[in-house]
């Protein structure tokens, strides 16, 4: 992707002034404002309508950056260097002299930090001299958005600029794991579990149902197209109805949309979200999804359509 200058130079321009800008990364499109700014942080939760003890990702050019705002251990410094910059979010301790915005992390002393892989992402990062906060680029509850398009359908002019950057290559939200004391994962996403625990040599638990909620992604509404979603789905599709496949079937119907053309599930991943989108908008009142095998991938999709299941 080429780099576009003059398009960085406006957002750090507005970010530098507090302001919300639009940002691509690899996963999905994040809303983005200076973490150290009060003003910048609220205005991310006001314009996402987001609940304020859902904390944000916060979004560094390098480990460098993130000393003076977080301790780490040595399974971050393993995944760091294996699997960074890249879909995978760390939550960690927040030292007491960090500057991170109090609404940022909800007051908590712990913060989610990830290093976005995007060549645009990682440019701007590289010319601002604060981290960025930064949600995914949607309203509350709804679809994430994996292009700038998407993002202008949801808040129209109330974002001040969306910074281009082409379709985003994962298509589906970082990992999320939580390394103080024994590593867990919080959020299923664009990095396979396997990949981590091959790393870290041991078997890595799932906390992504707690009663608890400490990551809101965990929250059972979610990346929903606002129209019921039927799971599991073989046979009897109406004909009202959406049918979201895996992959091509040797019949195809025009109601039938299929998430990669041979069932490969990191295609599949990249589609999901601009596939829920594109249906919602030609009118269908409700989907069926067949089944999706709880392999690699597949267990992401699977957690993001259960979640947008519940209406
Ligand atoms: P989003 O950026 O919209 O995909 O959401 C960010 C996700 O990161 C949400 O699920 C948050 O709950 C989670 N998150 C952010 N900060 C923390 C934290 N300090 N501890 C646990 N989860 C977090
Ligand atoms: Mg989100």
């Amino acid at each position: 992707m080429k780099i576009n200058l003059a398009n960085i130079k406006k957002a750090k321009k507005l970010l530098n002034k507090s302001e919300c800008v639009a940002i691509p990364t690899e996963t999905v499109y994040g809303l983005a404002g200076n973490a150290y700014s009060d003003k910048a942080c609220k205005k991310i939760f006001k314009l996402k309508n987001r609940p304020k003890n859902n904390p944000l990702i916060v979004h560094y050019y390098n480990y460098r950056n993130l000393i003076k705002d977080c301790s780490f251990n040595n399974n971050f410094i393993e995944l760091y260097k294996k699997f960074c910059p890249g879909p995978i979010t760390f939550v960690l301790n927040l030292k007491k002299n960090s500057k991170i915005s109090k609404f940022v992390t909800n007051k908590k002393n712990t913060l989610a930090v990830r290093f976005p892989k995007h060549p645009v992402a990682r440019n701007l990062l590289k010319r601002i001299n604060f981290p960025l906060a930064a949600p995914s680029a949607n309203l509350s509850t709804k679809i994430s958005a994996v292009c700038s398009a998407d993002v202008k359908e949801d808040f129209g002019k109330k974002i001040k600029y969306v910074l281009e950057g082409g379709k985003s290559s994962i298509g589906i939200e970082s990992t999320i794991i939580d390394l103080r004391g024994k590593p867990k994962i919080l959020r299923l996403g664009g990095l396979e579990n396997s990949n981590i625990q091959k790393l870290l040599k041991e078997k890595i638990k799932i906390y992504n149902n707690p009663s608890k909620i400490s990551a809101p992604g965990q929250f059972k509404i979610h990346y929903s197209p606002g129209i019921p979603i039927r799971l599991n789905v073989e046979k009897k599709i109406n004909d009202n109805e959406a049918y979201l496949l895996i992959k091509k079937k040797r019949i195809n119907k025009p109601n039938y949309y299929f998430l990669s053309k041979k069932g490969n599930l990191k295609e599949a991943a990249r589609n999901l979200y601009s596939t829920l989108r594109k249906i919602k908008k030609e009118g269908y009142k409700s989907i069926a999804v067949c089944k999706i095998s709880n392999n690699g991938l597949g267990k992401t999709i699977n957690d993001r359509l259960s979640r947008a299941s519940k209406l």
